[in-house]
């Protein structure tokens, strides 16, 4: 995909018309074998935080060791002259809403506990790092005229920390706070997106996701509103 990515980019150098040049962002899906320098290393660090009784956890382990599952570890967004520094990739971390009391309007308790584990700091630096490795790498390096974020005053381990803890956001892709693990295994909705110990109750949106794989998820959100559609018609039918 990367290379694909940078043949586009080199025919649009050499002044041949080319996707790049028409395209308002192209995408790269990458696993950390290729992305990342210590691959191996983010996997160990990923054992050593994941919770291994959480069956979301587990799955996200099993895609992250899999080189060859077909989930992104990392989504790379190419832009008009500007490749994405600030997502973030395949976490282990889950954040929590909870209600703050009866008071049912109340506001709710948020924390999406971004970057709170080991793994998920390394991997948002890894990922920081890659987009720099690529940008300075031909044909890139000979297109653009400068990095300006982070730019390259940003070095060392900790800088690059400091970088990534001031300036990472999910690109408004929240999901999995009302996920569908069976109840036992802390879901909220069932596989009709009933939630559970409710009746008449279900959740059709992005919050069903239980797992952030790199990906825009709007195509999914799209399918799980399908999803629900044919559930709910077929029941009154
Ligand atoms: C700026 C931006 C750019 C994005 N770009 C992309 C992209 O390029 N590709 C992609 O895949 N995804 C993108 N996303 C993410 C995508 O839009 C969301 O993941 C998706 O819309 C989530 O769908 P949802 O149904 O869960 O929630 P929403 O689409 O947020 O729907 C929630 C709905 O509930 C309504 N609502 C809220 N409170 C109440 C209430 N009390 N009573 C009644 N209704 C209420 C809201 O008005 C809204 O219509 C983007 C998001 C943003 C914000």
């Amino acid at each position: 995909m990367v290379q694909a990515l940078l043949q586009l980019c080199s025919q649009a150098r050499q002044g041949h018309t080319s996707l790049y040049q028409y395209s308002g962002i192209c995408y790269g899906f990458l696993k950390w074998q290729t992305a990342a320098s210590k691959s191996t290393r983010l996997l160990q660090l990923a054992r050593s935080v994941a919770d291994p009784s959480n069956v979301i956890d587990r799955m996200k382990l099993s895609l992250l060791s899999d080189p060859t599952s077909r989930a992104p570890d990392l989504q790379v967004v190419f832009g008009d002259g500007y490749i994405g520094t600030r997502g973030y990739p395949a976490n282990i971390t889950s954040g929590y809403v909870h209600i703050s009391g009866a008071n049912a309007s109340a506001k709710p308790l948020i924390d999406p506990r971004y970057i709170s584990n080991a793994f998920d700091l390394e991997a948002t630096k890894e990922a920081a790092k890659y987009l720099r490795k690529m940008g300075t790498s031909s044909p890139f390096k000979e297109l653009w005229a400068k990095e300006y974020d982070p730019g390259f005053d940003t070095q060392t381990d900790e800088q690059w920390e400091a970088y990534v803890r001031e300036n990472v956001s999910t690109f408004y892709h929240l999901l999995e706070t009302c996920a569908m693990p069976t109840k036992e295994n802390g879901g909220v909705v069932d596989p009709e997106l009933k939630v559970y110990g409710v009746r008449n109750l279900r959740v059709v949106d992005a919050s069903v996701i239980p797992i952030m794989s790199s990906a825009n998820i709007q195509t999914a959100v799209y399918g799980i509103a399908e999803r629900a559609a044919e559930i709910i018609a077929k029941k009154y039918r």
